[in-house]
């Protein structure tokens, strides 16, 4: 079973925001984080912007390039506060990718601050992803999601009203 790319980004936050998102319980659409995020990628990219949809997943990948023969997918982030988790994501869009037969490097966009980082997918990486989907895959056969433990990031999340009211 495929695990959509949002659902497994979540899990590496907290795994019962990935088992919410499962269920489509996805409250907050016009969560203000999301936007900015939209606005950073239409004003900065907007004239060689592309979007690719992984099938199946209806994954959305920022952001596709090449460069000297190879491939190249993006992920724009606001800041270097959030270049651990895209890196984390973009590993993860590699290795859908892989599966698939594709062959990418990833890149990491933060137009704010003008940098730019080159993402590669190991054997140990690919290894490390499978043991995570495993997990992940338990948590969401479960009926419940999982108990509400607060985190830094609860703040910023669109289920906070639903953990929290
Ligand atoms: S509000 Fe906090 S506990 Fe609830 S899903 Fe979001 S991150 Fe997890």
């Amino acid at each position: 079973m495929n695990i959509a790319p949002s659902i497994y980004n979540a899990f590496n936050i907290c795994p019962r925001q990935a088992w919410l998102l499962s269920r489509q319980l996805t409250a907050d659409q016009q969560n203000t984080y999301l936007d900015i995020g939209r606005l950073i990628n239409g004003e900065f990219f907007s004239r060689e912007k592309k979007e690719i949809y992984i099938p199946d997943l209806a994954a959305k990948i920022d952001y596709v390039k090449k460069r000297d023969g190879e491939f190249f997918v993006a992920e724009v982030k606001k800041s270097s506060a959030t270049m651990q988790s895209g890196i984390v994501q973009l590993k993860y869009y590699l290795y859908l990718l892989d599966k698939k037969g594709i062959k990418a490097k990833g890149l990491i966009k933060i137009p704010k601050e003008k940098k730019s980082m080159e993402i590669e997918l190991s054997e140990e990486d690919k290894k490390f992803i499978l043991e995570k989907i495993k997990t992940l895959q338990d948590i969401l056969k479960r009926e419940e999601p999982p108990q509400v433990k607060k985190i830094k990031q609860c703040r910023k999340c669109a289920h906070y009203e639903f953990c929290f009211a």
